[in-house]
């Protein structure tokens, strides 16, 4: 008799949102739709009837040269999300020790628990990670594999350069060093990542270069492990219409390092008028080195409850809320939002006191 699997009984789909909203400031993805006329060309090279390049050579040669890697270290994923399943699963045995910490990005305890694996999620004082907290924590839970996003989505912070090579030279476990955001910061290993044995670097199309419709990850890693990776993935993961779009947009840098200091403005435009205005329902703007803000505030579901009557959708936690920048009106609207929203909590907090 088939008996279905316990793991599987509380299993929900991923659903972030569900409503259509006119603003989204939810996902962190970038704001600026890539122009078609950079990519329309690609269509006409597109065999539909064909197998896509299994490896996407020419996708990977294009974001190799984006930055300035070597692509013989480069795997592709159906964005980084595939990848981090496949390193798991093929990486690690069943019941192997995953440590993360929280808050992170959910998808690590997510695929590790879907492959067995015993995850040790730790809790980040202040929500700081530093090289030593790590080092101490591989050794004291003897972790096989730890993983972690650096910057942090949803905290904003990160992990300096030095910090993180301390890091992958003093544990004796897999590191999965997810760079998600690392676009937005300079503090990269992505140059030097192939000179080490024990580390796996992820990088995403889907937030700073603006393709998280394309459904592009790569890993970055020495050459024994980017052959592991490419033997234990499956053979056509990445479509070929994804493959070409993704080769002419990469093709066409400028562009693309223009957007991205469209981003950065506009983060730090939308981070400065947040603090300048000094809500009394926000108890603490962290720093961003991302395309997001993170802030804490006890009224997290209340005022993502309020936003989306508005059309406008954020990320709620608990005790804390994400949002993206968006563009410049879209930015305004979120602002004229929160200034309504402190007004109606004001007359509120008058008339209870009374
Ligand atoms: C968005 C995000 C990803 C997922 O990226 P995809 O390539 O779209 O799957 C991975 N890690 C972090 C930390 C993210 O925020």
């Amino acid at each position: 008799m088939y008996s279905f699997p316990k793991k599987l009984k509380n299993l929900t789909p991923y659903n972030p949102i569900s409503g259509e909203y006119k603003i989204r400031l939810d996902a962190n993805e970038s704001f600026i739709n890539l122009d078609k006329d950079i990519y329309k060309i690609a269509i006409d090279e597109i065999l539909l009837n064909r197998y896509p390049d299994p490896f996407a050579k020419r996708l990977c040669k294009a974001f190799a040269d984006f930055y300035e890697i070597s692509s013989e270290n480069i795997t592709v994923g159906n964005g980084s999300d595939e990848l981090i399943s496949v390193i798991v699963n093929a990486f690690l045995p069943k019941k192997a020790r995953v440590l993360t910490f929280s808050p992170d990005f959910s998808m690590y305890n997510f695929y590790s628990n879907l492959n067995e694996c015993k995850v040790i999620s730790l809790d980040k004082e202040n929500l700081e990670l530093t090289s030593d907290i790590v080092i101490d924590s591989c050794e004291k839970t003897k972790a096989d594999c730890v993983i972690f996003s650096n910057p942090c989505n949803p905290t904003s912070l990160g992990m300096e350069y030095d910090e993180i090579i301390k890091i992958v030279e003093n544990v004796n476990s897999l590191v999965i060093l997810d760079e998600a955001y690392m676009d937005f910061w300079d503090q990269s290993l992505i140059s030097v990542v192939h000179t080490y044995e024990n580390v796996i670097l992820l990088r995403t199309a889907s937030k700073a270069l603006g393709m998280a419709g394309l459904r592009l990850g790569f890993a970055v890693a020495n050459k024994r492990l980017t052959y592991a990776l490419r033997a234990a993935k499956s053979p056509y993961n990445v479509n070929g219409v994804s493959q070409l779009i993704a080769e002419r947009l990469l093709l066409n840098k400028d562009i693309l390092k223009k957007n991205l200091s469209l981003i950065v403005k506009s983060v730090e435009a939308l981070y400065l008028s947040l603090c300048k205005r000094n809500y009394r329902f926000f108890e603490k703007i962290y720093d961003t080195k991302t395309n997001f803000i993170f802030i804490k505030t006890q009224l997290a579901k209340q005022i993502s409850d309020f936003l989306k009557e508005k059309s406008i959708c954020i990320r709620a936690f608990d005790g804390y809320i994400r949002i993206t920048c968006g563009s410049e009106e879209e930015n305004k609207a979120l602002l004229a939002a929160l200034d309504e929203y402190e007004r109606t909590w004001t007359d509120e907090k008058g008339r209870n006191n009374s």
